[in-house]
């Protein structure tokens, strides 16, 4: 097993542990602070939000799945699954132990994906073949992935079928009922066969050929599964933060983002159990506020001014295609072209970079 020991003199020893839109965010900002690595089990940060997209449009993924080193230009990147932890070390799947005097844990979900960014950006293509191959498709799972990706197909492929299963009773349980109903009244008005509260055994689907839980039979040339990901901290489950998970696996944290009752180890974004929906937009405000306050303690500055979290009030914009979208804010819910000229054109991707510190337009190399 081989022990990094010297690692940038005086500095102190940030590891960051999950390169996705908290865990990038945070790197990138304080990577001239502090001798920063970055651990993350693929290579490149892809922004979830285009991903749907990608999949009509395979050269959007280009903008979109950015190469760590894009971002990172000072500090170090592991591409490697973390497997365990202790007060002083992250121990890799590839055998590695890193030190930290600092460590922020980001594994918001943990699924598999395209190690490479070549690779990612392939599957992109391949899943879009797929669609254009296809004449009827099956979308199981009405949250947002599955409503987006039944919008972005409606629209850019209105002559395909496109059925969409979903097991709960609405469309988008994480927002209103408002919001569910629109988008299931958008969604009619494009020719998407929805079928709520009946789910879709894959496993014994043939030839096309899929059973309902109701026992309705839907054809389909293909299909797509978008239901929830499994949150990112199996690997912490016999660790020394096993104590500090909720029942759900998510890390318990306090108002300034540290694990609670520890004094160098924060966690931001989807794996965290602050009490709000978890968005993207909420992610980087937990990377903002941490990155805040790790500079702080890196200079020896007092506790009693770290930045401290405010849990967000419910907004989310799930956008219907190119143009459209749905959108609930704290006071209204709405639908259509007003909502959608805030995200569904560039979905948030120009806005995104530019956090990053990268070109809104130009694709990395
Ligand atoms: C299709 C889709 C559309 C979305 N649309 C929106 C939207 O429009 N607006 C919005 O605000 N939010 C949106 N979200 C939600 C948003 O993407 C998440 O809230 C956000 O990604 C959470 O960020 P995170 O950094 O906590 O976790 P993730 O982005 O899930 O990142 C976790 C990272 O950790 C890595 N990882 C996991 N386990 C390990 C390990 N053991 N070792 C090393 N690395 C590990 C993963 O590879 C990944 O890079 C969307 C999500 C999806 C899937």
């Amino acid at each position: 097993m081989e022990r990094q020991q010297e690692w940038g003199g005086e500095r102190r020893r940030v590891v960051v542990v999950g390169g996705g839109v908290a865990g990038s965010l945070v790197a990138k900002s304080i990577q001239f602070h502090g001798d920063v690595t970055l651990i993350d089990s693929k290579e490149y940060f892809e922004i979830p939000w285009a991903s749907l997209r990608a999949m009509v449009e395979p050269s959007f993924a280009e903008r979109s799945v950015i190469h760590h080193r894009e971002y990172l230009t000072n500090g170090r990147v592991i591409t490697s699954s973390a497997i365990s932890v202790t007060d002083t070390e992250v121990l890799t799947a590839e055998g590695r132990l890193v030190p930290y005097d600092y460590l922020v844990i980001a594994t918001g979900h943990a699924y598999p994906v395209p190690k490479t960014r070549p690779e990612r950006l392939k599957q992109c293509q391949a899943e879009n073949e797929k669609i254009e191959a296809a004449q009827s498709i099956l979308i199981v799972g009405g949250g947002p992935s599955g409503v987006e990706l039944a919008g972005e197909i409606a629209v850019d492929y209105p002559g395909k079928k496109v059925t969409l299963v979903h097991n709960g009773f609405r469309l988008l349980e994480f927002i209103g009922p408002k919001a569910s109903n629109k988008t299931l009244d958008w969604l009619k008005s494009k020719h998407v066969d929805v079928k709520l509260e009946q789910s879709v055994n894959l496993n014994s689907a043939s030839e096309g050929t899929y059973i309902t839980s109701a026992g309705e039979t839907i054809s389909a040339d293909c299909h797509f599964l978008t239901t929830g990901k499994p949150i990112g901290s199996s690997w912490l489950k016999e660790t020394v933060f096993k104590d500090c998970l909720d029942a759900f696996g998510r890390l318990k944290v306090d108002e300034n983002l540290r694990i609670r009752g520890r004094k160098n180890v924060f966690a931001i974004g989807d794996i965290t159990d602050v009490k709000e929906i978890k968005q993207g937009y909420l992610a980087q405000k937990h990377a903002l506020v941490a990155a805040k306050n790790l500079k702080l303690l890196m200079t020896n500055g007092k506790e009693s001014k770290m930045a401290k979290y405010e849990p967000g009030s419910v907004k989310a914009i799930v956008s219907l295609g190119r143009r459209e979208a749905v959108a609930q804010i704290p006071w209204t819910t709405t639908i259509g072209i007003v909502p959608g000229l805030i995200k569904s054109k560039d979905l948030f991707v120009g806005k995104t970079r530019k956090q990053m510190g990268l070109d809104p337009h130009i694709v990395d190399a």
